[in-house]
Order: C-alpha cells, then sequence, then structure tokens
C-alpha cells in the first residue's frame, strides 16, 4: 500500500498538459499550444558553451551538496547588483531548479499544525508540497480590482495563532500581476507583528513589461530580510528549463536546514549545469532584453484579441509570460450537445475540437479563467487565437 502522503498527489497539472500537448503534436495533429511554462527560446551560445567545456574539463564529480562557492557568490553578486541586497555564502543555496529550493524549504520550516497562506490564483505546486510536509495551505482569495494583490486588511482576515508564513509570487504565474511598493510594505510588516516568514518566489524578476520595476520585499526593511526566504533560479531569466539550476536566499539557520535535506536527498545539483548557470550570472545579460521585447509584442497582440471577444476581460500582466482572461461570460452555454460547466470542459473542447492547448483556470485555484503561455511563436499565437474566436463563436 503507498504511503497516505503519495494517494494523496495529484501530478502537476501544468506539466501534464503540455506533455499531452506534445504526445498530440508527435501524432502529427497541428496544436496550438498556450500550455508551455517554459520560455520557447533556446539557451544563448555562451551558457551552453560553459557546459561543454565544463565536461571537456572534467568537472563532472560530486560538487559541494549546497552548490558550489563561486556560483554562491555570483548569486551573491546578482542580489547586490540587482536588488540592493547583501548576503553571506552561508545565506544562500544552489538548488535541483526553483522548484527544489522551494520544496526545501517546506520541508525545513512546515510540520503539522502550521498553516501556510497562499494567494490565489497560485502557482499549482504551491498547496500540494505544502501538504507533503503536514503543514496546511490557506488560500486567500484576490480580487482582479486589487491586481490580484494581498491588501493588508484581506491578510489580517486569514491570520491564526498557527500561520507560519505567507508565499509571495511577483511576477506571478499564472496572472503576470506584481506586488506594488505600499502594499509590500504594509505586507512586511504585519509579517513582523505576526512573526511569519515572507517566502518570496521571484523567479520571473526579470521578466517584466512596460514601466513597471521590481522591488524585492527583503530589500524594503532589515526586517522584513530577516523573516524572508527569497526563492529564485535561472529557467525562467536565461531559457534555462532543462538544466535544473535554481537558488534561494535568506537566514543562514533555514538555509543550513535546506542544505542538510539536499546533502540527505538530492546531493549537489549538476555540476555540468552549475558552470553554466555561473556563465548565465557572469555573461552578457543583453538577453533578456531581447526575449522580454518579444514577449511584450505577443502580450500586447493577445490581450487586444482576447479583449475584443464579447463578455471576456483579461488582465494586462505587467510580468510572467502568462495571460489569465475571464472566461465566466461563456460558461453556462453549449458547444454541440456538450454544456461548458467549467474551465477544465472549456479547455476541453478548446483541445479536442479545436486543437488548442490551454490550462484551466480552476488548477491555479480560479474556476472561469484559463491561462495561456505567450511562451510560444507569434504564428502559434495567432492561429491559436483564430482558433478560441472560432469556438467562442460556435458556443450557443
Ligand atoms: C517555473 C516556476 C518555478 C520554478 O521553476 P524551476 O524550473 O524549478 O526553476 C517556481 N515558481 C514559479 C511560480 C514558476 O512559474
Amino acid at each position: 500500500m503507498l504511503s497516505k502522503r503519495a494517494r494523496a498527489l495529484k501530478p502537476s497539472p501544468t506539466l501534464a498538459i503540455s506533455a499531452k500537448e506534445k504526445a498530440l503534436k508527435a501524432k502529427g495533429l497541428d496544436i496550438a499550444g498556450f500550455g508551455a511554462g517554459e520560455p520557447d527560446f533556446d539557451t544563448p551560445q555562451h551558457i551552453k558553451q560553459a557546459a561543454i567545456d565544463a565536461i571537456n574539463k572534467n568537472f563532472t564529480r560530486y560538487t559541494p551538496a549546497s552548490g558550489i562557492d563561486e556560483l554562491k557568490d555570483a548569486v551573491i553578486e546578482k542580489f547586490k547588483r540587482d536588488n540592493d541586497l547583501s548576503y553571506k555564502r552561508d545565506e544562500v543555496i544552489i538548488s535541483c531548479g526553483g522548484k527544489h529550493a522551494l520544496f526545501n524549504l517546506f520541508e525545513a520550516l512546515f510540520e503539522e499544525g502550521d498553516e501556510v497562506l497562499i494567494p490565489v490564483p497560485y502557482w499549482v505546486s504551491y498547496p500540494p508540497m505544502v501538504e507533503l510536509t503536514g503543514a496546511k495551505p490557506v488560500l486567500v482569495e484576490t480580487d482582479e480590482k486589487e491586481e490580484y494583490q494581498v491588501t493588508p486588511s484581506l491578510l489580517k482576515r486569514y491570520i491564526t495563532r498557527n500561520t507560519k508564513a505567507i508565499i509571495l509570487n511577483y511576477p506571478s504565474n499564472p496572472v503576470g500581476s506584481v506586488y506594488f511598493k505600499e502594499n509590500l510594505e504594509a505586507i512586511g510588516k504585519i509579517a513582523v507583528e505576526n512573526n511569519l516568514y515572507i517566502i518570496s518566489d521571484e523567479i520571473y524578476e526579470k521578466l517584466t513589461y512596460d514601466e513597471y520595476e521590481h522591488i524585492s520585499i527583503a530589500s524594503m526593511d532589515n526586517a522584513f530580510k530577516e523573516r524572508t526566504i527569497i526563492c529564485h533560479g535561472v529557467s525562467k531569466t536565461y531559457a534555462m528549463t532543462g538544466w535544473r539550476i535554481g537558488f534561494a536566499a535568506g537566514p543562514s539557520e533555514i538555509i543550513k536546514a535546506m542544505a542538510n535535506i539536499q546533502s540527505q536527498s538530492t546531493s549537489n545539483p549538476t555540476s555540468i549545469s552549475q558552470m553554466a548557470a555561473l556563465a548565465a550570472l557572469t555573461g552578457p545579460q543583453d538577453f533578456i532584453t531581447v526575449m522580454v521585447d518579444e514577449f511584450k509584442k505577443r502580450r500586447d497582440y493577445l490581450i487586444k484579441e482576447l479583449t475584443s471577444l464579447e463578455g471576456i476581460t483579461c488582465y494586462n500582466p505587467r510580468g510572467a509570460f502568462y495571460v489569465f482572461p475571464n472566461f465566466n461570460a461563456i460558461i453556462g452555454k453549449k458547444y454541440k450537445d456538450k454544456t461548458i460547466d467549467s474551465s477544465t470542459t472549456w479547455t476541453e473542447v478548446l483541445l479536442e475540437d479545436f486543437l488548442t492547448a490551454v490550462v484551466p483556470g480552476i488548477e491555479f485555484g480560479k474556476e472561469g479563467y484559463l491561462r495561456l503561455s505567450f511562451a510560444t511563436s507569434m504564428e502559434v499565437i495567432k492561429k491559436g487565437v483564430d482558433r478560441i474566436k472560432k469556438a467562442v463563436g460556435e458556443l450557443k
């Protein structure tokens, strides 16, 4: 018999949908795929070269479990340069992806009896990862009118004696929402007053649009920094999802606990990938601007087209590479004999009848919405948008 923990766990729905999308494509079907949670760009050449050099120099053995010092120093330099944050080596860890850093962090902090605040819509992995530790995810409903930010009054309503932490993800997956300075300030103060940890997932930091500039909550006040763990990585910024390198920074006691967990489970992240990540963080950064400019064009197109549909609204993302349109206006309508009773049915119709892959909003805790990734070519986006328009037109 499998453990209770394993029995309760579902596979990641976003990874499942992109696997289905890839399988249908492999069968020769012309799928317009909006499922991917990864940049469609290739990893820049100088980063790939660093990995090739690492192999040729036989940098292929175990490294320290928490990562090599050179990469930790590059991460420290990144936080100094981008966020004006100072960390020491024992306050940073290199993990096998940002997801792994979060997993180890949750293992290090949470246990039965703890409550963890997760703003909705959330990244799919937060609730199951919290549950694996025995702690309880507490979902905090945010409002589109507030740009999906947790406001101080909202936050206070959910805090109990058992609340241990709040997870902030900005720019966010699935919405692309961010946090304004005044909200971060207020959240930080509430965290201090209530002795909460702040888990700050800043993996999309570099992917922002228009005049918005990312501010890390840890950089606003030393009292905030003392209780914040920043989770980050190279996957999204440098188109390196397959390399599996993430990192975290925070109080040394917590980082040490994460390192212990890592040393007893995965050991070090791949030596070769660590060298590639080092080249990514210390090399030329102009690739990011090129990628962000392209993402912006795609975002603008998607927002214009989707909101031209009657009754459909969509938050204009300030960061990341997703749009999260509100399709509640079509819920209850019929496609042929099928009633569209949920975002999941709508997703099925779009995939099976219109060869368009999207992710249902309910997977992020929000019924009636869809998530579309624009980390795919303009050609695919145009084709997919035309199909969605056609599908909406055929609803009765
Ligand atoms: C992609 C993602 C991560 C982590 O990705 P890794 O590939 O594991 O580094 C973490 N948080 C959010 C919100 C993400 O979208």
